[in-house]
């Protein structure tokens, strides 16, 4: 039986593996995860309550995408936001829609989706092995080298996520696995990321807190129109987080 192995139980590594037994229902697929749970990023996303996708067709997520937007296409193509909201309704966990076609867990809780998955992987006798660091992978003898020994695969998925919130686990190992295996690595910029701010008004905290909808932001050449909020250090929610790409290439 062939094996698959795939490197973080991430939303990225949970959604392969489904994806790779579903499609390959007689291999054998093993997520290896550092953390004792799936997901602990997943967790808290969305504030505790996941803003899992957006109902929007394939060409606005393109248009919202800063950087090289065609790489993303054909990927849309194949699965996109529709899929996500079928198989999460099929799976017995129902989105709905908010403002901004954003599409959460109608229970408003990320952990229904972070349990829907694991019911997902029980369904299809896929392994999770917890505790797992992996910090080497030797792809002329397909070995994976890891805090817990060694791992022969004969296909690998390397999931592991970015850098940030490392308490999660996701902090930029994967990187160094992606570079034995002899990919490139881009220099690593923030992204989503709130805006800090030293100006007088934004120190002195008189607007921490205020929040308004629909607010027009203007980096260089972009506008962008979404929700704001004055923070103790900057400017932050969606229309924030979405500028960040842009104010670093001012
Ligand atoms: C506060 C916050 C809120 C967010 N809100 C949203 C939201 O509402 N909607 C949205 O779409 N996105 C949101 N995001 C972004 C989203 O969380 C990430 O895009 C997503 O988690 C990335 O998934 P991933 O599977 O690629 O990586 P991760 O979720 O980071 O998972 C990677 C996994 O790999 C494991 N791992 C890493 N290295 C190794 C190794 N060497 N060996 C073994 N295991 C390893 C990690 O432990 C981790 O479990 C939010 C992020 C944050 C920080």
């Amino acid at each position: 039986m062939k094996k698959v192995y795939v490197v973080g139980a991430g939303p990225a590594g949970l959604m392969a593996a489904i994806s790779a037994k579903t499609h390959y229902p007689n291999f054998e697929v093993t997520i290896l995860e550092r953390n004792d749970v799936i997901g602990k990023k997943l967790r808290l996303t969305g504030g505790g309550r996941c803003n899992v996708t957006c109902n929007i067709p394939i060409e606005e997520f393109i248009e919202y995408t800063p950087k090289n937007p065609k790489f993303i296409y054909s990927t849309l193509q194949n699965f996109n936001a529709k899929h996500i909201m079928d198989f999460f309704k099929q799976a017995g966990c129902p989105l709905k829609q908010e403002d901004h076609n954003r599409m959460f867990p109608k229970s408003n809780k990320s952990i229904d989706i972070v349990n829907t998955l694991m019911k997902k992987l029980q369904e299809l006798k896929i392994k999770v092995e917890y505790g797992v660091l992996v910090h080497e992978v030797k792809n002329d003898v397909k070995t994976l080298l890891t805090s817990k020994g060694e791992f022969k695969y004969d296909y690998l998925i390397i999931a592991t996520g970015g850098k940030t919130y490392p308490h999660t686990g996701s902090d930029g190992t994967g990187y160094d696995l992606a570079k034995q295996l002899g990919h490139t690595i881009t220099p690593l910029i923030p992204a989503e990321v709130p805006l800090v701010s030293n100006d007088p008004v934004i120190q002195s905290k008189t607007l921490q807190g205020l929040s308004f909808k629909d607010v027009s932001l203007t980096v260089g050449k972009k506008r962008l129109i979404h929700d704001l909020i004055f923070t103790h250090f900057g400017i932050s929610g969606p229309v924030a987080l979405r500028a960040s790409y842009y104010v670093q290439e001012l």
